[in-house]
């Protein structure tokens, strides 16, 4: 048919038809491919900038938590005290909100203190930076004579703490383009208040460099982002966003390579086009159907760019962006006096472990199994969106607190299930930070960061939980701060100490001890560990209290006989790379009879199959250390931690022995337990005995050895010494005449 049609008279015309209508679609897919193009830069332009304000914000809400404080009206504006302003202003604003600038402003607008990256005696060299915050600092005093005196405004209020007065922009400085906020330092309780109508101001400011720009550019994709002077060369290939002051003035220019749809299209479809010139007839009729099927295409690569800006490219969920529209529109909703909604936070507690034994592939795979597991989980109407690496969120509609907590437990459940991806089995476990929005008066980022402080509370209780946005939880953050810096001056002080607790053999024979650390704070009195081993583990201290414990526990133990001497080690500091040398050199500097010492760990150190934690575990063992597995039962115990692991012992937690007796499915577990730890040919303890019932108990279930109230509390290396020169210690906690002695 072909040859007949290219033969015939027809030819010319057809040609001629041909060849236009080639030349015409040519063009029309041209000025197509260009207007996606464009259209694609200019969404991807729309999102940056509105990404970009929305960090900015971020960042100037962050110093709220110390500029909104008592202690800084004290310590900022009634008189000034330089040592405090650096270990709680400095140190907080360049510490641990990762900001480059920090000045403290008087009440007469002279600087006071001032901070420049880690340089604390930085005042001269912020001229440029406090002349480009002056128009804030203006903005700041005048919202402060609108408020008019605190303490009328404080009983207004009803004593809530006042709103955050701050005010933000970008500048053009020496230091390079800042993200600058002034915040007025105001009282949260009115403990303490300021002297006169004018308060002190904190000035906070970012530098906006690569890494600022590297934290937008994942967010939003964009891919090869760089930033520099507005008068740079423009990037061939690239689309261009000027950073502007609030005057409009150019202070940064930021460029990346966009998504070119069009492009992409025209480079599909032109082969085919040529083709279709070249073959003359069936060109013409082919054309309309190309054509058209090309106008589809067009068609479909705009939604799918609209869909690449509002959604995850690995798991095809929404990202942060369509998910703070959506709490928008909740919010909405809220105001039209529907339900409130609840937002979750969520956290997979082992994903960069799993990345780093297993690569990218395998945690590529780990995060599809899991949002598929967690879009179970959620309800049709609800939003689960994937807001970073391991990072999910989620709405949930018509939420009240009883279906917000059945989600955050549903969804801590499922991430506890073992996963089969391809790289084997693994366990990511998550942790979750709930809040029920009931006040349409909020905003959506603000739903968002509730959430987000409920979820650091979660994982500072020590992960695989949940935990509810709380107000208070600002203040919490400030406590554990300041926890954190009286815990470091007691390292430096002394102010530490390790209690010894007696472990006994069933006939009453004293053969361990658990050493537990102790600190005695000059105005708090005892703290117990359980509050400041966690802030410690947060923190870079966690290797300090770790190593003086051990270097404690070593020396005493020289003076303890042949007592075995347990040590707690917490995982943070397990990881460490410098551990085991630091351990290692310890042992040869003490001399301790290592075969004496026992190392407990924690479950949660064996999750995720790390390899790097067997390799620790066996150099640890060949050192010659005994490893306890502490509060056996309490975590995800498995059987196949037993038999992979190098341990000696399981301590089965103190939750089970208090339960002795009044719950059967206690005296189960226990006796599960024990049967285990025989055929595993592994020592058992139980810890926290307190009753001679749980004893008994314990003895018949064939778990010799005891730990806890009954037999003596934590008391002191010379207190252990002295019982270990009396016969027959327990005999009255036994309640029966001691058949044993203590031997040494
Ligand atoms: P843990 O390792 O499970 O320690 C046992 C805890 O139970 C100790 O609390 C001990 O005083 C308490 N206890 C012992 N017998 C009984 C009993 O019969 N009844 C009751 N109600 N409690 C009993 P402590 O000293 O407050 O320590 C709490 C936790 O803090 C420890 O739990 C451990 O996880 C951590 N910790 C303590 N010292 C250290 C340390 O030096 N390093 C590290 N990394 N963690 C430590
Ligand atoms: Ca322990
Ligand atoms: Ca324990």
């Amino acid at each position: 048919m072909r040859n007949k049609l290219l033969d015939s008279g027809q030819k010319w015309p057809l040609t001629l038809v041909s060849a236009s209508l080639g030349i015409g679609v040519i063009i029309a897919l041209m000025a197509f491919a260009n207007m996606a193009d464009r259209s694609a830069v200019e969404r991807e332009q729309a999102l940056f900038q509105n990404g970009f304000s929305g960090l900015l914000d971020e960042h100037a809400r962050r110093p709220t938590a110390v500029a909104l404080w008592d202690e800084a009206v004290r310590n900022l504006d009634v008189s000034f005290d330089p040592e405090w302003t650096e270990s709680n202003i400095g140190e907080y604003l360049s510490g641990v909100l990762d900001l480059d600038l920090a000045v403290v402003l008087d009440r007469t607008d002279a600087p006071i203190y001032a901070k420049l990256q880690d340089d604390p005696g930085a005042l001269s060299k912020v001229g440029s930076a406090l002349a480009a915050a002056a128009p804030l600092v203006e903005n700041v005093r005048a919202a402060e004579r609108r408020r008019g005196p605190i303490a009328d405004h404080m009983s207004a209020m009803d004593g809530q703490p006042p709103k955050v007065i701050y005010s933000t922009s970008i500048s053009q400085t020496d230091l390079g383009p800042l993200a600058l906020t002034a915040t007025l330092v105001q009282p949260d309780f009115g403990l303490a208040l300021p002297q006169t109508s004018r308060s002190a101001v904190l000035v906070s400011g970012e530098i906006i460099d690569q890494d600022f720009l590297t934290v937008l550019a994942d967010r939003y994709l964009l891919r090869e982002a760089t930033l520099s002077a507005p008068t740079e060369a423009r990037l061939p290939g690239h689309a261009a966003l000027f950073l502007r002051d609030s005057s409009g003035r150019a202070v940064a220019l930021v460029q990346w390579r966009p998504q070119r749809p069009g492009a992409e299209m025209l480079r599909l479809s032109m082969p085919l086009v040529f083709i279709a010139l070249t073959a003359l007839i069936i060109l013409a009729m082919r054309y309309q159907g190309k054509g058209r099927q090309a106008t589809e295409r067009l068609v479909a690569s705009e939604a799918r760019v609209t869909h690449l800006a509002y959604h995850d490219a690995l798991t095809g969920l929404p990202n942060r962006l369509l998910l703070v529209e959506r709490l928008r529109s909740a919010l909405d909703a809220v105001r039209a006096d529907q339900q409130g909604f609840a937002v979750l936070s969520i956290d997979l507690d082992r994903f960069s472990e799993i990345n780093d034994s297993f690569g990218q592939q395998a945690s590529d795979d780990l995060i599809l199994k899991v949002c598929r597991l967690f879009a179970e989980a959620c309800g049709p109407s609800d939003t689960l969106a994937r807001l970073g690496k391991d990072e999910f969120g989620i709405l949930q509609t018509n939420a009240t607190r009883e279906s917000a907590d059945a989600l955050a437990m549903r969804l801590i459940q499922l991430a506890n299930e073992p996963l089969e991806i391809a790289a084997g089995r693994v366990f990511s476990g998550c942790t979750v930070g709930v809040t029920l929005i009931e006040d349409a008066n909020l905003d959506g980022l603000e739903c968002l960061r509730r959430a987000d402080l409920a979820l650091n509370r979660a994982k500072t209780a020590g992960r695989a939980q949940y935990a509810w946005f709380v107000p208070d939880m600002d203040a919490n953050l400030r406590q554990r701060l300041e926890m954190r810096e009286d815990l470091r001056a007691a390292l430096a002080n002394g102010d530490l100490s390790v209690a010894y607790q007696p472990q006994v053999h069933h006939g009453g024979e004293l053969y361990g001890v658990e050493a537990l650390v102790r600190w005695n704070h000059s105005v708090r009195g005892q703290v117990p560990p359980a509050l400041f081993v966690p802030v410690a583990e947060e923190s870079d201290l966690i290797d300090s209290l770790g190593m003086f414990v051990l270097r404690r526990a070593f020396e005493d133990s020289k003076q303890l006989g042949n007592l075995r001497v347990a040590v707690n080690i917490s995982a943070a500091q397990f990881r460490l790379s410098e551990f085991l040398p630091n351990l290692a050199a310890l042992v040869s500097e003490t001399g301790v009879d290592v075969e004496r010492i026992e190392l407990e760990i924690t479950e949660g150190l064996l999750l995720g199959d790390d390899r790097s934690t067997l390799q620790t575990l066996a150099d640890l063992r060949a050192l010659g250390f005994r490893i306890a597995l502490d509060d056996f039962g309490t975590g995800y115990s498995s059987l196949s931690y037993l038999q992979r692991y190098p341990i000696d012992k399981i301590k089965i937690d103190r939750s089970f022995i208090s339960n002795l007796g009044a719950d059967p499915s206690a005296d189960a577990v226990v006796n599960a337990i024990v049967r285990l730890a025989r055929a595993l040919r592994l020592d058992v303890i139980a810890e926290g005995v307190e009753t001679e019932i749980q004893r008994i108990r314990l003895a018949a279930a064939g778990c010799d050895d005891i730990q806890g109230y009954l037999f003596g509390k934590p008391m002191s290396a010379q207190a252990i010494r002295h019982l270990l020169n009396t016969s027959s210690p327990f005999t009255e906690a036994l309640g029966q005449k001691a058949k044993h002695r203590v031997v040494v």
